[in-house]
C-alpha cells in the first residue's frame, strides 16, 4: 500500500493560490495598496513574498517536521539542545531574512502589513508548527519592546531580535497562575537602575535552546510592595546573557531552564520550566511603568492570538493536503453504480463519504483563512486611518474578531485534523503517514495563548457586552447589506447567499439574547459564550464564503479550474457546514439554564 510521507506529498501551490485569492480578490482594499505606510505593498510584491515563503516552507521546514516530532529536544544542565536539522533550518531562516519580515523598518525590519505577515505565517505553521513558534514569540517580544520600551531598550534589543541573532519569549505562566494571571508570584526587587527577579515560570515555549547565543524573556512579575491582583503586575526584559564591561553579551544571567515538558505534540518546541534567582537574582529591566505589565501584554495579545488562531487552519491545510494525496492513491471498494462510468476498484476519494470529509476539511479551512486575514486587515487599515472615529471603528472590529479567530479556528483545527486521520483509515493511526502528528500538534492550539473558554469570555464581556453590542451589530449590518446587494442568476449561488443572510439574522438574535443574559448576570452569558463564539465564526466565515461564491461565479477569465473548485467548495460550506449555526444559536438562546442550574457537586 502506498504510504505518502510528510515531506513528499505537501505542496504549497494550493494554499498559495488560495492566499492570493483572499488577499487580491476577496478582501482586497485599495486603502492598503495606496497607503504611504506601505509604499512597497502591491500584488506583485505580495506574490513574490508568498512564493519565496512557500518554497522555504516546502523545501526546508516541512522535511524536518517529522524529524522534530520523533527526535524532540534534549535538556542538559548547560541548556536545551535542539536537533542539528532544526539548528540548520533556523540559520537558513535567518539568512533568508524571514525574521525581518514584520519588524519595524527603523530597526532593520521590512514592516510588511499584517495581512501579508499573517499569510506567510500560515505557511510556516503548515510546514512545521514547532518551528514556527520561535519566530512568532520573537515577533511578540519585538512588538512589546517597540511599543512600550525605552529608546535605549529599543536600540539594544530590537536590531538583534529582528535580524534573528537573538530570539524572544513570552513568560506569563506559573504553576498557580495560568488563565488567572492575578495569581502571579514571581517577584522583582529594585536594585539601582534595574531589578532582580526571583521565582519560577512554567510552560515557556522556546524558553531555552541553542539556535542563538542569547534569548530575551519578556517576564511578568510583581515588584515588592505592589498591590495584589492584576493591578500589581509589571513587565520586565530578562536576557539569558547580560552585557559585560566590553559591550559583549557574555555575562550569564541568573535564569536557568531546570526541565522541559514531555508533550502530546509539538515535540521540537522546547516547553521550559525556568527558574529565576537561584543565586543572586536574575537581572531584569522594567518595560514601561511599574504595575502596568498586564496592560502591555494585552497590547501584544492581538498579534499573538491572531498568530495562534491561524495555526488552527495552517495545520488543517497540511492535514488536508496529506489526506487528499492519500485518498487519491488508496484503492479500496468498488463503485455502487457502475453505469456512472467508473469500473473496477476505486480510489477512496471517489466514495461519497470520503469526498464529504475532504470537502469539509478544505471548505472550512478556506473560511477560517478568509476570516483571519480579514481580521488582520482591520489593524492595517486602522494604523493607516487618520480620522479618529473611523480608526476607532476599525480597531473595534479587529478586536472583536481576535477571540473568534483564536478560538474558532483552533477548535476547528482539532476537528479537521481528526478528519484528516479518519480519511486515512487505519493508516491515519500509524505515525509514518504524518496524519497523526497534525492531529496531536493541533491539540495545543485551543489551550495556549488563552484557552477557548477565556477567548469566549473575552468576546462576550469585553467585546460584546462592554459596548452593548455596537461593534458586533455594526459587523452584522455590513455583512447583511453587502450580501443583499449581491445578485446572481445562478440558482446555487442565490441559494447560498440566502443561507448566509439567514445565518446572519441568527447571529443578531443570538447577540441580543447574549446581551440580555449578561445584563441579568454575566455568568448566564458565560455559560453559553463558547457556543456564541463558534456561531460567530461560522456566520462570519459564511459571509466570506458567500462573497467568494459570487466572485467565482462571475470570474470569466483566468484560472477556470480554481474558480470551479471554489464554486463547489463554497456551495458545500454553505449547505453542509452552515447548518451548525441553527443548533449553536438554539443553545445560545435556550441553553443558559441547564448550565446555570446544574450543581457542580452532581457532575
Ligand atoms: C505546550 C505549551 C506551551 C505554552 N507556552 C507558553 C508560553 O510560551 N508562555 C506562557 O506564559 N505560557 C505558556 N503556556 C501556558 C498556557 O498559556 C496555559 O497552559 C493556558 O493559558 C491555560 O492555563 P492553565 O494550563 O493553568 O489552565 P487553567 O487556567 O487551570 O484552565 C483549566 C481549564 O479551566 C478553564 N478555565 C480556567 N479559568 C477559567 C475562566 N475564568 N473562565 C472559563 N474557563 C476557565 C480553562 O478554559 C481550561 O479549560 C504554554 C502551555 C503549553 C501546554
Amino acid at each position: 500500500m502506498p504510504v505518502p510521507t510528510g515531506a513528499v506529498t505537501v505542496t504549497y501551490q494550493a494554499p498559495l493560490r488560495e492566499l492570493r485569492f483572499v488577499l487580491h480578490e476577496l478582501i482586497r482594499d485599495k486603502r492598503l495598496s495606496e497607503s504611504a505606510r506601505y509604499p512597497d505593498y502591491s500584488v506583485d510584491f505580495a506574490d513574490s513574498v508568498l512564493d519565496a515563503a512557500g518554497e522555504f516552507a516546502q523545501e526546508v521546514l516541512a522535511p524536518i517536521n517529522r524529524v522534530g516530532d520523533t527526535k524532540g529536544v534534549t535538556w542538559t544542565p548547560d541548556g536545551v539542545v535542539v536537533t542539528p536539522e532544526f539548528k540548520n533550518a533556523f540559520a537558513q531562516f535567518v539568512a533568508g531574512g524571514w525574521t525581518q519580515l514584520r519588524g519595524p523598518q527603523a530597526f532593520g525590519g521590512q514592516g510588511v502589513p499584517a495581512v501579508l505577515g499573517t499569510a506567510v505565517e500560515e505557511l510556516w505553521g503548515s510546514a512545521n508548527l514547532a518551528f514556527k513558534l520561535c519566530p512568532m514569540l520573537t515577533q511578540a517580544a519585538v512588538e512589546a519592546i517597540h511599543r512600550c520600551g525605552t529608546e535605549q531598550q529599543k536600540q539594544t534589543y530590537l536590531p538583534k531580535l529582528i535580524s534573528g541573532e537573538w530570539t524572544g519569549t513570552m513568560q506569563l505562566t506559573e504553576s498557580q497562575a495560568g488563565s488567572d494571571l492575578s495569581a502571579i508570584r514571581t517577584r522583582a526587587t529594585r536594585e539601582g537602575d534595574h531589578y532582580r527577579i526571583y521565582g519560577q515560570k512554567i510552560f515557556i515555549t522556546w524558553g531555552d535552546h541553542d539556535c542563538v547565543p542569547n534569548i530575551i524573556g519578556l517576564v511578568l512579575a510583581r515588584v515588592d510592595g505592589a498591590p495584589g491582583g492584576v493591578k500589581g503586575i509589571s513587565l520586565f526584559i530578562v536576557p539569558k546573557f547580560l552585557e559585560g564591561a566590553d559591550g559583549k553579551f557574555d555575562q550569564r544571567n541568573d535564569v536557568r531552564c531546570v526541565s522541559i515538558e514531555h508533550k502530546l505534540g509539538i515535540h521540537a518546541s522546547p516547553t521550559c520550566v525556568l527558574s529565576f534567582g537561584d543565586s543572586s537574582g536574575a537581572v531584569a529591566y522594567l518595560v514601561g511603568e511599574e504595575n502596568r505589565g498586564l496592560e502591555y501584554m494585552f497590547i501584544m495579545m492581538n498579534a499573538a492570538r491572531l498568530s495562534v488562531g491561524l495555526e488552527g487552519y495552517a495545520l488543517s491545510e497540511a492535514s488536508y493536503q496529506h489526506a487528499l494525496a492519500y485518498a487519491r492513491a488508496r484503492i479500496q471498494g468498488k463503485p455502487k453504480n457502475p453505469q456512472a462510468g467508473a469500473k473496477g476498484a476505486l480510489p477512496i476519494a471517489s466514495h461519497p463519504d470520503v469526498k464529504r470529509m475532504l470537502l469539509t476539511m478544505k471548505s472550512t479551512t478556506d473560511a477560517e483563512r478568509a476570516l483571519a486575514v480579514y481580521a488582520a486587515m482591520q489593524f492595517d487599515l486602522a494604523q493607516n486611518e487618520t480620522a479618529s472615529a473611523a480608526r476607532a471603528n476599525l480597531l473595534a472590529r479587529g478586536e472583536l474578531l481576535i477571540p473568534i479567530v483564536k478560538a474558532w479556528c483552533t477548535e476547528l483545527g482539532v476537528r479537521l485534523t481528526s478528519l484528516g486521520v479518519q480519511v486515512h483509515g487505519g493508516m491515519g493511526f500509524i505515525e509514518e503517514t504524518g496524519a497523526a502528528q497534525f492531529f496531536r500538534d493541533s491539540r495545543i492550539c485551543p489551550i495556549y495563548e488563552g484557552t477557548t473558554g477565556i477567548q469566549a469570555g473575552d468576546l462576550a464581556g469585553r467585546k460584546v457586552a462592554r459596548d452593548a453590542g455596537t461593534a458586533m451589530f455594526a459587523l452584522i449590518e455590513d455583512m447583511q447589506a453587502e450580501l443583499k446587494s449581491l445578485k446572481s442568476n445562478d440558482a446555487a449561488v442565490a441559494a447560498g447567499t440566502t443561507i448566509a443572510i439567514e445565518s446572519i439574522a441568527l447571529l443578531r438574535s443570538a447577540t441580543e439574547s447574549l446581551l440580555a443574559a449578561w445584563r441579568q448576570d454575566p455568568d448566564r452569558a458565560l455559560s453559553v459564550s463558547v457556543p456564541y463564539l463558534m456561531l460567530s465564526g461560522f456566520v462570519i466565515g459564511g459571509w466570506l464564503m458567500a462573497k467568494s461564491q459570487h466572485i467565482a461565479a462571475a470570474a470569466s477569465s483566468g484560472d477556470a479550474e480554481f474558480y470551479a473548485s471554489k464554486l463547489q467548495l463554497t456551495r458545500f460550506y454553505l449547505e453542509h457546514v452552515m447548518p451548525e449555526c441553527l443548533s449553536l444559536a438554539s443553545v445560545v438562546m435556550n441553553g443558559v439554564d441547564s448550565v446555570m442550574e446544574a450543581d457542580p457537586a452532581l457532575l
